[in-house]
């Protein structure tokens, strides 16, 4: 079962479309494994999908969109992943960073937000610390009131990009009678300002995600390098975050069909019936995925609570994981090889590592488990 876009919605998607099929390389299909991880053809694409007008559907042209409805936007993204589209480079950039800047920047803060979103130039995001995860509100890295603006102090840890970022939206504590998630303030710190030093962190697989700790030793920052409101550094991580609701489970999206496509060819080749039934129950799931996340738009459309992201972010990861999984049985041992024997140039081993952080970032399962559990269902804490 397929449902598929209607009227108005269904011809910008086709358009949509058309527009990617012709920028994708002839060969695309066939070498996907090399283009993915090809950081100058990933970012090409995001510069052209920028320039055309899909990459945020619903936002106005000079943001590279269409300035088109939400549901149509959905359909498009969701069109895009059934196509196995290119990875976005630096995710973050327009999925958290642009709307961040665009619903709290300044003026100026605002300027960036185009070449942000079209991955000229990449930001990072300073949340996590050594001792504030899960538990974000219980970060230590401190910002001062000091002559001349705001010193800041600490360390942020798994900030992805780091290295390669112009700037980042750094959270910070800046009230320390007031403990948990009023205290918290959020800044933008140029990376070249005095006193900010990043350090990469090897990760095992081979994607460009470049994890780095990023230390803040006496970092002085004009009063104007401020996110929204002093204090109010929660209400903007946490709208900023809710902006990646969709990205999130697209992207997993494009992971499981790329996963069930992968487990189809090697079944195709070494036929098994049980895994064959493995496969169809995933194809439902990933179906399932597509439904649930146009049940959340129309919630959203329609001003009721959006119920499912928590549902979204914990079935499509794991999913993803799983069809990973499933493919690396359909194929036989030499699933786990990389180099130039792997099958699928290492796809399949590289999906199973880089699915690992899926069910991670953006909240754990555990922590997705938590929300279901206390705030859809109702269970005591
Ligand atoms: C690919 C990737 C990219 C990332 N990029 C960034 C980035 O750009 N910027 C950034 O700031 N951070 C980033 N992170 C960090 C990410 O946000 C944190 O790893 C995540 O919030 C979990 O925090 P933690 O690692 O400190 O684990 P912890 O919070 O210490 O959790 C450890 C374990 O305990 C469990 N746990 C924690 N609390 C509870 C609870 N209340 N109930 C049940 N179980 C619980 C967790 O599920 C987990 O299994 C990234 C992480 C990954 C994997």
């Amino acid at each position: 079962m397929r449902l598929e876009p209607e009227g108005a919605e269904a011809a910008l998607c086709e358009e949509a479309t058309a527009w990617l099929k012709s920028w994708l390389p002839a060969d695309y299909n066939d070498r996907i494994g090399d283009y993915r991880l090809d950081l100058k053809f990933r970012s090409a694409y995001q510069a052209a999908a920028f320039d055309a007008g899909w990459l945020m559907p619903s936002w106005g042209p000079e943001l590279g969109g269409h300035s088109a409805e939400e549901e149509a936007e959905l359909w498009i993204k969701l069109n895009f992943a059934r196509l196995n589209c290119p990875k976005l480079p630096n995710v973050q950039g327009p999925g958290v960073i642009a709307p961040a800047l665009l619903t709290f920047g300044t003026e100026e803060q605002q300027s960036h937000v185009r070449s942000v979103v079209r991955g000229d130039t990449w930001w990072c995001l300073g949340m996590s610390e050594p001792q504030a995860g899960s538990d974000l509100a219980s970060l230590r890295t401190t910002a001062e009131p000091v002559d001349g603006g705001y010193l800041l102090n600490g360390q942020k840890v798994w900030t992805s990009h780091a290295r390669d970022s112009t700037h980042c939206i750094c959270f910070t504590r800046t009230d320390k009678l007031e403990t948990r998630h009023r205290g918290v303030t959020a800044f933008v710190i140029p990376m070249d300002t005095k006193g900010v030093s990043v350090r990469a962190i090897e990760k095992i697989g081979a994607g460009d995600e470049e994890f780095c700790e990023v230390f803040l030793d006496d970092v002085l920052l004009p009063a104007s390098a401020m996110l929204g409101p002093l204090n109010g550094g929660w209400k903007v991580a946490m709208e900023s975050l809710s902006f990646e609701r969709d990205m999130i489970w697209i992207m997993n999206l494009v992971e499981l069909e790329r996963a069930l496509e992968l487990t189809a060819y090697s079944l195709e080749r070494r036929p098994n019936a049980a895994l064959s039934v493995e496969l169809e129950r995933m194809r439902a799931d990933a179906d399932s995925i597509c439904l649930t996340g146009l049940r959340g738009l129309g919630h959203r459309l329609t001003g009721r609570p959006d119920a499912e992201t928590p549902v979204l972010k914990l079935f499509s990861t794991e999913a993803a994981q799983r069809a990973f999984d499933l493919a690396a049985r359909a194929t036989g041992d030499e699933a786990v090889l990389l180099g130039e024997s792997a099958p699928f140039d290492g796809e399949i081993v590289l999906g199973e590592i880089e699915g690992l952080g899926a069910t991670i970032y953006g909240g754990t399962s555990e922590v997705q488990r938590n929300i279901i559990g206390e705030k859809l269902l109702g269970l005591p804490r």
